[in-house]
């Protein structure tokens, strides 16, 4: 019983099956005695109004004739194929019965219609005073109507259980076949495992909620796919950028190891280098650590921040690190939610690219403006421009155009801008023109709508 029980649990198809089995079988039962006892209450009606019927015709029979003769057959045959039984007593005593009585009496009962058993069978009965001392008692035995009930009930019974047999077994083989994805799904789900996240599950058949869910689980393993892969290349790219400091310093210190310390020109050069090498290091780890905070979706500070006090800020600074590039800017009072040091990170990357990348004596142009809902925030330079084709990856993590690998950054000053201007629920884009400049357009909302949220983090 319990295997059983377990087996039913185990299967969707087959508890599916019993389940809408159950309710066919139920929905039969009921029409099936919904049947019975309307036929039944038809036919004893029937019976009951010819059963009145044959009364009154008597009693015609003797206002009309002055004589009543049960031998005629058409007096109690008005009732047409009802077999009836018919007693007539006059001043109580009886005076006439029908030849299918035989040797049979009916009982006494001067009434309406009511249903008495007589000699162990059921019987209809009614009786009558029809004047002039007659009374008149008519019954009908209930035989052939409990027979073609029996029959009927018996035929809808076997009718039933065919029914259900038939949905039964033609249901399970339906519900099994519909619920086939279900197995190749599980099937694939259990043979997918980080090395073999290529693995997809083939769509066919008609656009159900198997086929949706099939699409999804898809959909789910092609970002699972591209999140590990850039997973992996993250951890490449960071492995690759570390090593590279790390072999200079390894290198360095074999050099004096082997004859710096005693030359002094080696060992200044050395030191210096070791330096270069663990500040650039640093940098990157730093760099790591931040980006690791930011993309863990860190509680912000935010504030009502004036976006044309920033930027004049920013662009003062700018100006004073770099000699000789003109870094100008044009500025509305302009108001955002947003924590400062985390917008003034995010712009700054944008601004030190636009003097890092750069022509001889160019210029770097800082504007804000309102677009709608947005404070939009322009950072233009004219410097080496950006191939289109490079464009769609700009924003990832440690690319770097290759025509400036030469740069001593690692590439993720733009991942970074990008996760902090999206916590601010603002966007950033950029256009630009090879060898012509670019601009970097960075979205905010404006103050109010508030974020949602005073913490909020996307
Ligand atoms: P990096 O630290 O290398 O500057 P970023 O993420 O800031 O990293 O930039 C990624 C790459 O995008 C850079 O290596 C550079 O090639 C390109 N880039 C970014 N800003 C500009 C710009 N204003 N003009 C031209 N190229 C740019």
């Amino acid at each position: 019983m319990k295997r059983l029980k377990d087996y039913i649990g185990s299967s969707i198809g087959i508890r599916l099956t019993l389940y809408y089995c159950a309710i066919l079988l139920t929905t039969l039962v009921l029409c099936g005695l919904v049947v019975i006892f309307g036929m039944n209450f038809a036919l004893t009606k029937e019976a009951n109004s010819k059963m009145n019927l044959a009364i009154s015709n008597i009693q015609n029979s003797l206002e009309t004739e002055g004589k009543i003769s049960l031998n005629d057959p058409e007096l109690v045959d008005q009732a047409g194929s009802l077999e009836l039984w018919v007693e007539i007593y006059k001043d109580g005593e009886l005076i006439s019965k029908s030849p299918n009585l035989g040797n049979i009496n009916l009982p006494y009962y001067n009434g309406p219609v009511k249903s008495i058993l007589l000699k162990g069978q059921e019987v209809l009965i009614s009786g009558k005073d029809i004047g002039d001392g007659v009374f008149v008692e008519v019954a009908h035995p209930l035989k052939r109507e409990k027979h073609f009930l029996a029959v009927l009930s018996g035929l809808l019974i076997f009718l039933m259980m065919g029914a259900t047999l038939f949905a039964m077994v033609s249901g399970y083989i339906s519900v099994t076949n519909t619920l086939k994805p279900l197995a190749i799904l599980t099937r694939k789900v259990k043979e997918i495992n980080t090395g073999k996240l290529d693995e997809r599950i083939p769509l066919s058949g008609p656009k159900d909620e198997l086929y949706l869910l099939a699409q999804a689980f898809n959909e789910m393993l092609e970002r699972l796919e591209k999140g590990f892969r850039s997973q992996q290349e993250f951890v490449a790219a960071a492995s690759h950028d570390l090593r590279t400091p790390l072999a200079v310093i390894k290198s360095y210190t074999d050099l004096l190891k082997r004859w710096g310390k005693d030359d002094k020109k080696i060992l200044e050069e050395s030191i210096q280098t070791i330096a270069g090498a663990t500040q650039r290091m640093e940098r990157l780890v730093n760099d790591l650590l931040f980006l690791a905070r930011v993309e863990s979706k860190p509680r912000l500070n935010f504030v009502k921040l004036n976006i044309r006090e920033l930027i004049e800020e920013i662009a003062k600074e700018a100006q004073a690190l770099s000699q000789n590039i003109s870094v100008t800017f044009t500025s509305c009072d302009l108001f955002v939610n947003a924590d400062e040091d985390y917008l003034r990170r995010a712009l700054w990357a944008l601004v030190d690219n636009a003097i890092k990348y750069n022509k001889e004596n160019g210029e770097v142009k800082i504007i804000s403006r309102q677009e709608g809902n947005f404070a939009v925030i322009d950072i233009i330079d004219s410097g080496i421009g950006i191939k289109e084709e490079a464009l769609p990856r700009l924003f990832e993590k440690f690319y770097r155009v290759d025509s400036s690998r030469q740069s001593t950054g690692f590439g993720l000053g733009l991942a970074l801008s990008k996760e902090i201007i999206l916590l601010h629920q603002g966007n950033i884009k950029v256009t630009s023109k090879y060898k012509e400049g670019s601009t970097f357009s960075v979205y905010l909302p404006i103050y109010p709508p508030a974020i949602k949220g005073k913490n909020a983090s996307r």
